[in-house]
């Protein structure tokens, strides 16, 4: 996911150039793990500050449901807007920012614009704090831990010990 950027940083404002994205990610997370190459389509434009990209990729995370706590897969699709600051000047070569670490993005040296980060964390944005395998998933019984999509347990219609006794009680009186 790396794109030479040197022809559209000598062009004029408002240039762009369409590519592909496609490639892998590590997400660096237990919890999700992207199962399937990215891809999608990006616009790069120069612009006063350097390249703007913007773009749209699809991402297929694996999970666990939060209520079945079995794995699944989903499609994301994911937006990507970003700044990328050149570090030299392609024209002088002089340095024009040194790369920070403040969380801006930059072209390399070499003017090679790296979009892989600014995926990485697009795709975070879009994970759920809480992953549903389906909407109506039933989850587990909190009684015998059965998976209650796929089978049915007795649970909820037995009376507990503790209920039986209040019944008996209410009889009597
Ligand atoms: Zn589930
Ligand atoms: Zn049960």
């Amino acid at each position: 996911m790396i794109y030479n950027v040197a022809q559209l940083l000598k062009g004029s404002n408002g240039v762009s150039i369409d590519a592909e994205i496609d490639g892998d990610v590590v997400l660096d997370s237990e919890e999700f793990r992207i199962v399937e190459p990215i891809e999608g389509m990006v616009r790069l434009q120069r612009v006063t500050n350097g390249i703007f990209v913007e773009g749209e990729f699809d991402v297929t995370v694996e999970m666990t449901c939060a209520r079945c706590l079995e794995p699944f897969e989903e499609t994301f699709t994911c937006q990507l807007r970003e700044l990328f600051k050149p570090t030299i000047d392609i024209l002088t070569g002089a340095i024009v920012h040194e790369q920070s670490g403040d969380g801006d993005f930059y072209i390399d040296d070499h003017h090679q614009l790296n979009i892989t980060e600014a995926v990485r964390q697009n795709t975070i944005l879009a994970l759920p704090m809480q992953p549903l395998c389906s909407e109506t998933c039933k989850g587990l019984c909190p009684m015998c831990g059965k998976n209650l999509n796929n089978e049915i347990c007795n649970c909820a219609e037995t009376p507990s010990e503790h209920w039986n006794a209040l019944k008996s009680l209410t009889f009597d009186n």
